[in-house]
């Protein structure tokens, strides 16, 4: 198969250029670096099935080129991390919202297929968990602005599927929950490397909120070998799938556990969310998936579980 990636040189699409070569595909990643980095692909460069070019999605005569070599984009450019989207909330909806637009314009010219990263995000407030892909989705109002994320990823999903009914476009959506693992930065807010930074380096652990809320994480690799069975399997095309691992723990529990697993002296501290992001700001208490569906269809399970991914992630942040 020959694979364009978009947002490549990211946390979850430079694990996904490393597994597509490794089965002896073709890949070709299309990066503006907004949020990627050179270093997640270095060690790729002179693959010889391996290419990339840095530029953005929105660079249309490039993206169709692009598209013209490749039978399937798996489209990840995308605005990523609470902290960014609510500090720079224009720039998250236009990258998303047009980011997406111009992918399935041009791949329904030439008909390729196309998968659509969506997020948990998008399931909100909901406390109808585990979340299934039928269900209802409960986001806040207009004026926080982290939920113009979950709208935005919304529009990528209707619009998707709209391609899917209306022009006949074949395409795949996926609602990735919290995904973890090496590569990932803390810079953009994600909480487990940024408390394993903190347990590393004797920093306060900053637990925002009271800790009650919980999140269940999936490590990378899980994540990348769900993404090609789905487009392995033609059962997928037109289809909304969740794709995460069951195992939840509150925020506090892991700040306690990942303080212990790296024999960390930090302090575990509390940081109320309107210091923490901005005023107002509302979080989800719980994020659950449902994983009949993906697993029904192509037998996906996850096989790494916390404790090994933070043994992942304390080992990468060690040497760095
Ligand atoms: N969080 C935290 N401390 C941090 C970063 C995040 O307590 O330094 C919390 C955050 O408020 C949320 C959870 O950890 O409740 C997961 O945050 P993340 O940004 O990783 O992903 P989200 O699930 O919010 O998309």
């Amino acid at each position: 198969m020959r694979a364009l990636i978009t947002g490549g040189a990211g946390f979850v699409g430079s694990h996904l250029a490393d597994l597509l070569l490794a089965q002896g595909h073709e890949v070709w990643v299309l990066d503006n670096l907004s949020t990627g980095s050179i270093d997640n692909i270095s060690h790729l460069k002179d693959h010889p099935r391996f290419h990339y070019t840095i530029d953005t999605v929105m660079n249309e005569p490039l993206l169709a080129e692009m598209l013209d070599r490749s039978d399937v984009v798996f489209h990840l450019a995308a605005a990523v991390g609470v902290k960014k989207i609510v500090e720079e909330p224009v720039a998250t909806i236009e990258t998303n919202v047009h980011g997406t637009e111009v992918v399935l314009k041009h791949a329904s010219k030439k008909r390729k297929l196309v998968v659509v990263a969506s997020t948990s995000e998008v399931y909100g407030k909901s406390l109808q968990v585990p979340f299934s892909e039928t269900a209802d989705l409960v986001l806040g109002p207009s004026d926080k602005h982290r939920w113009a994320y979950a709208c935005s990823k919304l529009i990528d999903e209707f619009h998707a599927l709209a391609y899917y009914k209306e022009k006949k476009l074949p395409v795949i959506v996926v609602r990735l929950f919290n995904t973890v693992g090496p590569r990932q930065t803390g810079q953009y807010g994600m909480v487990i490397p940024n408390f394993v930074k903190q347990a590393l380096s004797g920093r306060p652990i900053t637990v925002f909120g009271d800790g009650t809320q919980s999140r269940s994480f999936t490590y990378v690799g899980d994540v990348v070998r769900a993404l090609l069975a789905l487009v392995e399997h033609p059962g997928a095309v037109g289809q909304v799938f969740n794709i995460g691992n069951g195992e939840e723990i509150s925020i506090r529990g892991l700040a306690e556990k990942i303080k212990a697993m790296t024999g960390s002296a930090s302090e575990i501290v509390t940081i109320p969310y309107d210091q923490a992001y901005e005023a107002g700001f509302e979080d989800m208490p719980r994020r659950v998936p449902d994983i009949t569906k993906i697993n029904a269809l192509v037998g996906y399970r996850p096989t790494v579980d916390l404790d090994e991914i933070l043994v992942k992630v304390i080992e990468f942040f060690r040497t760095q």
